[in-house]
């Protein structure tokens, strides 16, 4: 494919529905005009959401980082400390149960656990805390981990990652939040992750959840020097998965962030190639069906310029964020905020739940809700000032 009419027909193809190749994805990402591929993103938005397609979602949530420990020494990573390390910290239960009570207070219905791959912490420890904030707080949806912490907890207790999913999800986990995908191709997954589970394993371990009932996100970390067709590839292998399970609910790229890790920030992804990615996973993912804008890593304009290139969600306000902070996304925002950019972008906003059912659209601007409390990281470690808001009797966040 070689003539601009041939990219033409791709996108006209895509934008009213039909399947494309990989190598046409390829295509349409290397040399797909920016302004032709948005608006057959948006058109393929649109006929998905035909009815509800002026809405642009969000959720109040929030992460709880149960220990940064880790045996996994992802490069491009941050937050972890080697497990002997003097920086090491764990939040007990108490603790981890406060936030979840402040989570409630503010509105917010989800909760991610996000942790290291602790050297003890196997299903049984999953199990203790996943049980206690649900009797705790039956109300919270507990939408965490990913197909690498169970690899690591099946491990760590000597059982199949099978079991580990059965029991993790009989003792409160309800979705899994995708995490550890990053890349999944060999090479540039490799380059970065050398100590992680293949990305073929990571798609089985999520393929094998599905089978048992537990639905879960998908994600990609952009940036980190991976090539054009390695992350079109990344999207193929999720797509193949998806076409066997139908278990992934979302889509969520996000971007890598430079501080403070072993990579150094000597590879970025521009906001450009962020736009063209959100888009071509719009058109060629045609069997999932959200698409997340990040604005948490992007920032709030280019979050916003998301939703005119095939995004429908528009992520949360995340009430505490440690992890990609710790890296040096320090964009902040509240729940007005976030109103405010999807209003601006020609969409009414919607609070949704995890499995994306709108909670509160919020038609008229007049009707917001006077809660000024609801701010991104009110609690965070990661960044100044994080657990500094006044108006809230905040968990120690030490
Ligand atoms: S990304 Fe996760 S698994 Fe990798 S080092 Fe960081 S905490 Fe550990």
């Amino acid at each position: 494919m070689t003539e601009n009419a041939d990219l033409t027909s791709v996108l006209d193809r895509a934008a009213q529905g039909g399947r494309i190749t990989a190598e046409e994805a390829l295509e349409l990402y290397r040399r797909a005009p920016l302004h032709a591929l948005g608006q057959a993103a948006d058109a393929a938005r649109r006929r998905r959401y035909a009815g509800t397609e002026h809405i642009a979602t969000y959720i109040i949530e929030r992460n709880i980082n149960y220990t940064n420990a880790c045996v996994t020494a992802c490069k491009f990573c941050a937050f972890y400390a080697a497990p002997k390390s003097d920086r090491v910290w764990t939040r007990d239960l108490d603790d981890i149960l406060r936030r979840c009570a402040e989570t409630v207070e503010l509105g917010g219905t989800q909760i991610m656990f996000q942790g290291g791959h602790h050297p003890d912490y196997g299903v049984e420890y999953y199990e203790r805390h996943f049980s206690a904030i649900k009797k705790a707080y039956p109300e919270l949806v507990i939408h965490s981990l990913g197909a690498s912490e169970v690899e690591h907890m099946a491990r760590i207790s000597g059982v199949s990652a099978e079991e580990a999913i059965r029991r993790i999800h009989a003792a409160g986990l309800d979705s899994f939040a995708g995490a550890g995908a990053e890349l999944l191709p060999r090479r540039a997954r490799t380059a970065i992750a050398p100590l992680k589970e293949s990305g073929e394993r990571w798609l089985e371990i999520m393929e094998l959840a599905h089978g048992l009932g537990v639905e879960s996100t998908s994600t990609m970390l952009m940036g980190t020097g991976e090539t054009n067709a390695e992350r079109i590839e990344h999207l193929r292998m999720i797509r193949d998965v998806q076409d066997r399970t139908g278990g992934f609910r979302a889509f969520i790229p996000y971007t890598y962030q430079p501080e403070n890790n072993t990579l150094k920030g000597r590879t970025q992804a521009t906001v450009f190639e962020y736009l063209r990615l959100i888009a071509v996973a719009r058109l060629f993912l045609d069997n999932v069906a959200h698409i997340q804008g990040s604005w948490l890593t992007v920032g709030k304009d280019a979050g916003q310029l998301t939703l005119h290139y095939g995004a429908d969600d528009l992520g949360s306000v995340m009430l505490e964020e440690n992890v990609v902070s710790s890296a040096g996304a320090r964009h902040r925002s509240n729940l007005t905020e976030l109103l405010h950019l999807i209003r601006a972008a020609g969409r009414v906003p919607a609070q949704r739940s995890t499995t994306y059912e709108h909670l509160v659209v919020n038609e008229d601007p007049a009707d917001d809700p006077e809660e000024g409390r609801v701010v991104s990281h009110l609690s965070s470690t990661a960044l100044d000032g994080g657990s500094a808001h006044p108006g809230l009797k905040l968990v120690d966040a030490g």
